[in-house]
């Protein structure tokens, strides 16, 4: 059983915007699943929606299965408990999840005291323990927030995460209001941890590259849909779709947040989620787009080896295998 299984899954919110549209991954323990995007296409809905955190009036439907336990079917009591011991988000920008008033010894300490799931007697220990792994002098369980760089405070984030022992950690662009030096730190550091853990991954990120450096596979979201799915490495390399393309063709080098908001050569912006394009949604941007791409949207079809895409070129280029595996 995989340890995170999510099928169909769609997320609409209050006001009719619908920001993910039929999401259907999976990570299993040990597994490193990169989500790539530009700013606005449901990547962050889809994290949130992966542990009910949603505003009220958010409609979601589909299944989110986390070692085998449907999250959209929990009761209140058993989420709460979910949300730290079976999974848990580190977010971007340390500062603002962070109490400024606490010290962050304590503020690690919270979620151990409230989940039990160290003996009280344990957890300054716990939390000491916490803070070498994440590479952290234990005297630091002193400090307040402001007294920590950016680069510790996301350091502090990561063990807050590590705190109740997840299987699953879900890291939101956790590196971006970073410099690129402690970004290259800190994603080495959640390398480690997952490795030494064995815990599965989903990291999030606008950018390409850091994702094809960090991560075992590479899901291209677009307009809340899945549009490409493969080994990260080849998908960096050579995207078959060409919102991957030109998504890779924007990131040459980790780290430069600037290109967040406007890749380099992918004119205009992702669509309304009120407003979607009809057929293909990305048609309106795309450089190869067939007259039919305005009217026929395309599901995703092989595109290698353990690897998918979602365009009308793939679709052609495949044909014939496609055609030889369904007589089988
Ligand atoms: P990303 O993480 O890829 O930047 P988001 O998931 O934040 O994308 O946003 C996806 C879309 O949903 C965007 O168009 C955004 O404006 C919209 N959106 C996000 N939060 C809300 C909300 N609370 N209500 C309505 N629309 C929202």
């Amino acid at each position: 059983m995989s340890l995170l299984e999510v099928r169909d899954l769609h997320v609409t919110y209050a006001n009719g915007a619908q920001a993910v549209r039929g999401v259907d991954l999976t990570v299993d323990a040990g597994q490193k699943l990169g989500i790539a995007g530009e700013s606005g296409c449901g990547k962050s809905t889809l994290a949130l929606a992966l542990l009910r955190l949603l505003p009220a009036g958010s409609k979601v439907t589909g299944q989110i299965l986390l070692d085998g336990e449907d999250v959209l079917a929990m009761k209140w009591g058993r989420l709460r408990a979910v949300r730290w011991a079976g999974a848990s988000i580190v977010f971007q920008g340390a500062m603002h999840s962070l109490n400024a008033v606490h010290r962050i010894g304590d503020q690690i300490a919270e979620p151990i005291r409230l989940h039990r799931t160290t003996p009280p007697e344990r957890v300054k220990a716990r939390v000491r323990e916490l803070l070498q792994q994440v590479g952290l002098p234990a005297s630091r369980a002193k400090a307040y927030p402001h007294e920590l760089s950016g680069g510790q405070r996301q350091r502090v984030m990561i063990a807050m995460a590590l705190a109740c022992a997840p299987d699953l950690i879900i890291a939101d662009e956790p590196t971006t209001a970073l410099d690129v030096m402690i970004q290259a730190q800190i994603l080495r550091l959640i390398e480690e941890l997952v490795a030494r853990e064995n815990l599965g991954l989903i990291m999030i990120s606008h950018d390409l590259a850091v994702l094809a450096d960090t991560c075992d596979r590479l899901t291209v979201m677009y307009a809340g849909r899945v549009v490409e799915d493969g080994p990260a490495r080849q998908v960096y390399d050579d995207a078959r779709h060409p919102y991957g393309k030109a998504l890779s063709a924007a990131f040459p080098r980790i780290g430069d947040p600037a290109s967040r908001f406007a890749p380099q050569g992918l004119p205009g912006d992702p669509p309304d989620p009120s407003d979607l394009p009809s057929g293909c949604t990305f048609h309106p941007r795309c450089p190869v787009a067939l007259d039919s791409c305005a009217s026929e949207d395309q599901e995703l079809v092989d595109a290698g080896a353990s690897w998918q895409a979602a365009c009308v070129h793939v679709k052609a280029a495949d044909a014939p295998a496609a055609t030889v595996g369904s007589e089988r």
